[in-house]
């Protein structure tokens, strides 16, 4: 990366990077960090349409937090599987990790089958089961359609 690059969105001390961002999600994940108690009043950047040589087009959030809570992660799988989770200290990256999709989905995604269960029975909270390791596709345990990952509606905190 060179200095150019650095100007447009600011480094930070320390904090999380969530990186290589399909352009157009990052306000989604914004959002959805925001509806977070904890993170809701931690300082974030969010940086739009980056040139990226792997995606053509990125969004980038950086945010001024020791770490995501497992939830947050467990939410962001959903929403945005394959973004890069960087820890920064000291203004050096000191460790990152792709994130990948989850293996089980329970309360934190609604089915998008108007006449499932799970959307009308207030005790039926929507569960999925990821269909393969290297699967994108997800089975409701309710009516048993299979979403992509993509399709499944979150639900914020
Ligand atoms: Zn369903």
């Amino acid at each position: 990366m060179n200095s150019e690059r650095h100007l447009l969105i600011p480094k930070i001390e320390s904090g999380i990077v969530i990186d290589h961002v399909p352009a157009g999600l990052g306000a989604g994940i914004l959002e959805l960090l925001r509806s977070y108690a904890g993170l809701d009043d931690a300082q974030i950047t969010l940086g739009l349409n980056y040139d990226s040589n792997k995606l053509g087009r990125k969004d980038m959030l950086k945010i001024i937090a020791p770490e995501l809570p497992k939830k947050v992660l467990a939410h962001l799988s959903i929403l945005a599987s394959g973004v890069t989770i960087k820890r920064v200290d000291n203004y050096r990256v000191q460790g990152k990790y792709s994130l990948q999709p989850p293996d089980h989905i329970e309360g934190l995604a609604r089915c998008i089958n108007p006449n499932c269960i799970s959307n009308h029975e207030r005790q039926a909270s929507a569960r999925f089961t990821r269909l393969g390791e290297t699967s994108h596709k997800f089975r409701c345990a309710y009516c048993e359609r299979v979403f992509e990952l993509d399709e499944l509606d979150i639900v914020l905190p």
